[in-house]
């Protein structure tokens, strides 16, 4: 009787008739589930390290600073030295990135996180979501309020990095070149000049606990986000890479500005137009001494090399905003009728009455979208379910006006 001779595969033992294919070698055979596996396995290897290069070398190929600013003037309007400052400071931290790769050993360029100051409702925000956008980078936005000094009641700061893995669907690399925007950093300036009287938890606390994020070391990241569970599982994130726009406010600065400046400082008696042409101009020369003057720790400062400001809005740059950008509100809301099968058009003098809203309730353009929804709600409401539904539809002047004056003005008020 012949003897029966089981060919197995070498790598996994999986017998023959245990297999679709089992593909012979000199000394041995292999299955063709260890041949998808080292297939899966070559090909992890090889993106991971070519992916991010070539990535990095795409960044540094199309959006070159002046191709970035164009891309941003597409959906934000005006607040053009931001816009410069942000386009250098992102073509530089690529270019950071990059060099890292190629030269490990020579000069390190350091990173270029930047401080947006500007009233709430200009656009910081909008500036650093479309930068991440453009670059298809994850993105996330942390609200420094929330956050405390560790052992405290509130967030700890490395919860800032769980939302970016959220982001980047928990994918630790991707995650590790990614853009984060802390928004109301002025918040957590330095309550008083002694800090020495009492804990300063929700303020110098939590500067000195960024401080480690912000200068690119290896944090411990608790998956889940909130506080940290002493036995709960840690990832690692390398910040080297993850550049942090900070946002805020900095209501009063100037007065920090001009006595820097030795200027005059901004009178209150002053007209109203006298004191935002003076503020707008004291606020583009904000400097890292200003900021230390408002309360913030030059080693954060230090941590955010580059200090760029927004200006307020004026009525024609909110006008601007309501039609002109990409996604400009009123496109939208066209969009949203056109999907009804309805032309929506709107009365020049409707817009007008809008930005006059915004501007009287001094939300920057975030007041824009409450505005618009008190105008809209009904007809969106009811138009829907109407059994013949007009072509088109004109908000006209009477018609917003009607709204507005029923409308609760919380509902106005909201961003
Ligand atoms: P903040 O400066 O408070 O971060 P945001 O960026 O969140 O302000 O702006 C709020 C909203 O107002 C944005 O979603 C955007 O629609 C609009 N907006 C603000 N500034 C601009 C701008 N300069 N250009 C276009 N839209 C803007």
């Amino acid at each position: 009787m012949a003897k029966e001779t089981t060919i197995r595969c070498s790598l996994c033992n999986r017998d023959k008739k245990d297999v679709k294919i089992l593909i012979a070698g000199v000394n041995g055979h292999i299955c063709d589930n260890c041949v998808t596996q080292a297939f899966h396995l070559i090909a992890d290897e090889n993106l991971t390290d070519n992916s991010t290069k070539q990535q990095i070398q795409n960044s540094l190929n199309l959006l070159k600073p002046v191709a970035i600013k164009e891309k941003l003037d597409e959906y934000v309007i005006g607040q053009d030295d931001a816009k410069k400052v942000l386009a250098v400071a992102v073509y530089n931290h690529f270019k950071r990135i990059s060099h890292a790769l190629k030269n490990k050993e020579e000069i390190e360029i350091d990173k270029s996180n930047l401080i947006l100051v500007g009233e709430t409702g200009t656009g910081k925000t909008l500036l650093a979501r479309t930068i991440a956008k453009m670059l298809n980078v994850p993105f996330c936005i942390a609200d420094a309020t929330v956050l405390t000094e560790a052992g405290y009641v509130g967030e700890d700061v490395e919860s800032i990095l769980t939302r970016l893995l959220q982001a980047a669907d928990y994918n630790v690399e991707t995650a590790e070149k990614g853009i984060v925007f802390i928004d109301e950093l002025d918040k957590i300036a330095r309550k008083s000049d002694n800090p020495s009287i009492t804990r300063d938890v929700s303020g110098e606390g939590v500067q000195q606990a960024m401080l480690k994020l912000l200068e690119g070391t290896i944090v411990n990241v608790p998956p889940q986000g909130g506080r940290k569970h002493p036995d709960a599982k840690m990832i690692a994130v390398n910040t080297k890479n993850i550049l942090f726009i900070c946002g805020g406010a900095f209501d009063g600065i100037e007065k920090k500005i001009a006595q820097r400046l030795n200027a005059q400082s901004v009178g209150y008696s002053a007209s109203v137009t006298k004191e935002e042409i003076d503020k707008f101009n004291l606020l583009q020369y904000v400097s890292p001494q200003d900021l230390k003057a408002f309360g913030l720790i030059p080693e954060l400062i230090g941590r955010l090399p580059v200090i760029t400001y927004l200006k307020p809005l004026d009525r024609s740059a909110l006008r601007q905003i309501l039609t002109e950008p990409k996604n400009a509100l009123i496109k939208q809301y066209k969009q949203l009728f056109k999907m009804e099968g309805v032309k929506l058009e709107f009365e020049e003098v409707v817009l007008e009455l809008i930005v006059d809203k915004a501007l009287e309730f001094k939300l920057g353009a975030r007041g824009l979208r409450g505005i618009c929804e008190a105008i809209m709600t009904d007809v969106m409401y009811e138009l829907p379910s109407e059994e013949k539904a007009p072509k088109t539809f004109t908000i006209t002047y009477e018609y917003a006006l009607e709204k507005l004056k029923t409308a609760k003005m919380s509902q106005l008020k909201v961003a």
